[in-house]
């Protein structure tokens, strides 16, 4: 692996310079009053990076995965049923974390490549008149696949069948890259990690509750202790943490946002869009496929893409590796060998892309697959050269 290389693995992403440094500090006391005025600011620009006028944001010290068990343990009680669909490795890895906390997990299976059903959850709400299901999980984008589900779509179910379940949604590869709507959506509690959308190392939870959720807290029984966000709660009063922060990712954290406002999160999710397009364009010239069933499920972060069949997709991964000394994603679960993913998230460009899908057009007709090089680049540059006249005119 070159250290130079972009990755285009979803995750963890390019860490812009500036971001770099800000997250290098030196050491300072995290209960003086200099912690304070760094860390209240960050959480309202979470918040409003969520597109929430209310949400409290708690960041802890973990990964996407902590964020899971914040969610959970913070909401909900051993034995308390929740609802989710799988239909891929991160919805899946979510489940099993349900099952290992004691809760009663209905799982709506779902074909790998397809997103969350709406209606047939909205069904299984239906169903439930006696409310037993506390909370419905989802899986904003599924990383594994390259699948973004409806979330709108998921709480107009929810709501048509009038049940009170919470809503829990996994934005780590979707907030602060594709548009997330926190209020709109009724969501009860987000979660994100720094090391995807907010372009930092891996180190933050990065969590938001709704009134309904932190309403939840007092009556919930799964036993929490780092993750019990009362006592987060307790020290953000006071300025500080229960335990101590990492002062530099929170700097990071703080610094991030500002780049993502300043560029406006419009046009941030148009970038990650148009960069999407073209990644797409380059897989259509290739003759592939994506895992994504249908074009209204594509995700903008991520593109998993299946090889033909007798080609194993890891093999595409590894010569990156081991001769260009770049990162793409291999398969995890049911499509391992069956896919590869390029990952289109973060602090990326058009140039950056190119550059990464060059690469793979190499190792694909290394390994022996009929690719006809420069094909793809090329249909991607078509995008971008668009997308740029397009940019050009509207500043003139
Ligand atoms: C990366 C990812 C996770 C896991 O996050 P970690 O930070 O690795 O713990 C969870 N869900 C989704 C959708 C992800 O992409």
């Amino acid at each position: 692996m070159s250290l130079q290389n972009p990755v285009f693995i979803p995750g963890p992403t390019n860490i812009p310079e500036a971001l770099r440094k800000a997250c290098d500090m030196p050491t300072i006391d995290h209960r003086s009053a200099v912690f304070g005025e760094m860390l209240h600011p960050v959480r309202g620009k979470v918040r409003e990076i969520l597109k929430s006028e209310s949400a409290e944001v708690f960041l802890f010290p973990s990964t996407g995965t902590g964020g899971w068990e914040t969610a959970l343990t913070n909401t909900l009680s051993p034995g308390d049923r929740v609802l989710a669909a799988r239909n891929g490795m991160f919805s899946h890895r979510w489940i099993d974390m349900c099952q290992r906390h004691g809760l009663d997990v209905q799982v709506v299976e779902v074909p790998w490549g397809e997103g969350i059903p709406a209606e047939r959850l909205g069904a299984v709400l239906a169903e439930d008149r006696g409310h037993r299901i506390k909370a419905v999980l989802a899986t904003h984008n599924e990383t594994a696949t390259g699948v973004r589900s409806d979330i709108g779509a998921l709480r107009a179910a929810m709501d048509k069948a009038g049940h009170p379940a919470m809503l829990f949604v996994d934005g780590v590869s979707s907030i602060a890259s594709m548009e997330f709507r926190f209020d709109d959506w009724g969501v009860d509690v987000a979660l994100a990690g720094s090391q995807k959308g907010f372009m930092l190392p891996a180190g933050l939870a990065i969590t938001a509750f709704s009134r309904k959720a932190l309403a939840a807290v007092e009556e919930a029984r799964l036993p929490r202790t780092f993750f019990d966000i009362r006592d987060m709660e307790k020290g953000y009063a006071q300025g500080g943490y229960p335990y101590t922060p990492p002062v530099g990712l929170i700097n990071g954290l703080n610094l991030a946002c500002d780049m993502l406002l300043a560029e406006g999160m419009a046009q941030v999710f148009a970038r990650h869009a148009r960069i999407a397009d073209g990644v797409r364009a380059a897989v259509q010239a290739w003759g592939l496929e994506l895992c994504a069933a249908g074009p209204e499920l594509w995700s903008d972060t991520v593109s998993a893409i299946r090889t033909p069949k007798g080609v194993n997709a890891s093999d595409i991964v590894a010569r990156a590796a081991e001769v260009y000394g770049t990162a793409f994603g291999t398969g995890l679960g049911e499509v391992a060998g069956k896919v590869f993913r390029i990952g289109h998230l973060g602090s990326l460009t058009d140039v950056m892309a190119l550059s990464g899908i060059a690469t793979a057009e190499m190792c694909m007709a290394d390994i022996g697959m009929d690719i006809r090089l420069g094909s793809g680049v090329a249909a991607a540059q078509e995008v971008y050269r668009a997308s740029a006249g397009a940019r050009q005119r509207e500043a003139a």
